[in-house]
C-alpha cells in the first residue's frame, strides 16, 4: 500500500466517526464500547472482544446539552452531552466515565444515552501504594459491570494479552510521532492529528498495521525540507481540521505534542505484572507531565521546556479547551516558565461549539510572523 494510501484511509475514518464506528463493529461483528476522555483502561474493552471508542466530543450545535448542563461547563462536555441526547452514541453498548475533574465527577451520573453507564474514579494520590489498591478495586468493577451487561467473560490471560497489543501500538504510535517530524513537508499538521485521531474510531488490530505502514514508507523518504517555523502544541485537544489548516497557512508545523487526545495516550506504557489489573493501575501512577494526573511540583511545565529545546522548536501553542479548571489552573506557570527560558508562546483557545476561527487565526498569524 502506497504511503498516500494509507493516509487517505485514515483521514476518511478521522473525518467521519458514526460511519466508521459503524462500519468497524460490521467488519468483525464486535460491539463499540465507548469511553469518554482523558483516559481509561482501553484495555479491558479489549479484552472483552469489543472495540474502545473514545468520546471526544467535537462539532456540535447545542440544543439538549443547555437542559443538563451550566453554560460554564467546558467545551467536550457540552458537545458529549449533545451527542448522547440527539442518538450519536446509540451504537455505544457501554460506556465508561472517570470522574477525574469536577465536570466528569458530575458527568457520569447523567448519562443520557441509551446504553448504560460506568462511572470509576482515578486515585489522584498516586504514588501511594493504596493508590494501585483502589484503582484495581475500580477496574475490577468495570470489570464485573462489563461482563454484565455485554455477557462476556474477562479473564486474567486476555487482560494480559490486551496489555501486550496496546503496548505494541502505543510503540507504534510513538515510533511514527519520531518518524515524522522528519518529514513535515508531507506529515502537515491536519494529516498528523487526522492520522493519530483515527485510532479512536477502529479495531486497532487494523488501525497499527496501518501506522506501522505510514512510518515505514516515511522511512523511505529522504528527509524532508521545512523551511516553516516548528511548534510543539499541548492541551486536551488540537482540531478542527480547519484549524489545523491554519497552522499549514502561516507556515507553522507541529514537530511534536503534548496533547491528551494524541501523544499522552500513548507515552506511558502499562508495565508487565502478574496482576493485569494491577498493571494497569500502575500506568496511571506512572502518568506524568499530565494537568489531570496530580502532580505538586508541575513536572509538565519542565518537560514542555524540555521538548521544545530536544525538537528544536521555534516555539510552543497552548491550545485551552474552554472552561477546563485543570488546564487553565497550569497556564499561568506555563507562560512564566516560557518566559523565563526564552521560549515564545501562545494560548488559544479550543471551542468546539464555535466554527468561527478568525481570533485565532488573527492570533496565530501574530505568533507566527513574531517567530
Ligand atoms: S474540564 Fe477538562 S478534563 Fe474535565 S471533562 Fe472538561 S475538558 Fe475534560
Amino acid at each position: 500500500m502506497s504511503l498516500n494510501d494509507a493516509i487517505q484511509i485514515l483521514a476518511e475514518v478521522s473525518d467521519s466517526p458514526k460511519k466508521s464506528v459503524e462500519k468497524a463493529c460490521e467488519k468483525d461483528g464486535k460491539r463499540a464500547v465507548g469511553w469518554v476522555e482523558p483516559y481509561a483502561p482501553e484495555e479491558i474493552i479489549y479484552a472483552a472482544g469489543c472495540i474502545p471508542i473514545g468520546l471526544w466530543g467535537g462539532p456540535a450545535q447545542l440544543k439538549n446539552a443547555r437542559i443538563y448542563l451550566p453554560v460554564f461547563a467546558c467545551s467536550i462536555m457540552q458537545s458529549v452531552m449533545e451527542y448522547e441526547a440527539n442518538g450519536t452514541y446509540d451504537v455505544l453498548s457501554a460506556v465508561l466515565i472517570p470522574g477525574i475533574c469536577d465536570t466528569l465527577k458530575d458527568f457520569g451520573q447523567k448519562w443520557k444515552g441509551k446504553c448504560p453507564a460506568i462511572p470509576f474514579a482515578h486515585p489522584q494520590n498516586r504514588r501511594l501504594d493504596c493508590a494501585n489498591t483502589y484503582l484495581v478495586s475500580e477496574y475490577e468493577m468495570i470489570r464485573s459491570k462489563l461482563e454484565k451487561c455485554l455477557g462476556v467473560t474477562i479473564t486474567d490471560e486476555q487482560l494480559q494479552d490486551s496489555i501486550v497489543f496496546y503496548n505494541g501500538y502505543r510503540a507504534a504510535m510513538r515510533e511514527f510521532t519520531d518518524v515524522a517530524e522528519s518529514h513535515l513537508d508531507v506529515i502537515t499538521p491536519k494529516i498528523r492529528h487526522q492520522i493519530v485521531k483515527a485510532g479512536y474510531f477502529m479495531d486497532k488490530k487494523y488501525y497499527k498495521p496501518l501506522v506501522e505502514e505510514i512510518t515505514r514508507e516515511l522511512r523511505k523518504l529522504p528527509d524532508g525540507k521545512y523551511d516553516g517555523k516548528k511548534v510543539v502544541v499541548s492541551g486536551l485537544t488540537l482540531e478542527p481540521n480547519k484549524l489545523l489548516d491554519i497552522f499549514s497557512g502561516f507556515g507553522l508545523a507541529v514537530v511534536a505534542d503534548d496533547l491528551a487526545h494524541e501523544s499522552r495516550q500513548f507515552r506511558t506504557d502499562v508495565p508487565y505484572m502478574k496482576s493485569p489489573m494491577s498493571a494497569l493501575a500502575k500506568q496511571w501512577q506512572n502518568q506524568t507531565g499530565c494537568s489531570l494526573a496530580f502532580d505538586p511540583y508541575k513536572s509538565r511545565v519542565k518537560k514542555l521546556v524540555e521538548m521544545v529545546r530536544a525538537k528544536n522548536a521555534d516555539g510552543l501553542v497552548l491550545a485551552l479547551m474552554k472552561f477546563c479548571d485543570p488546564e487553565e489552573f497550569d497556564v499561568p506557570i506555563i507562560m512564566d516558565a516560557c518566559k523565563e527560558a526564552g521560549i515564545p508562546l501562545s494560548v488559544i483557545e479550543i471551542d468546539q461549539q464555535d466554527e468561527g476561527l478568525e481570533q485565532v487565526k488573527t492570533r496565530l498569524q501574530a505568533f507566527a510572523e513574531s517567530l
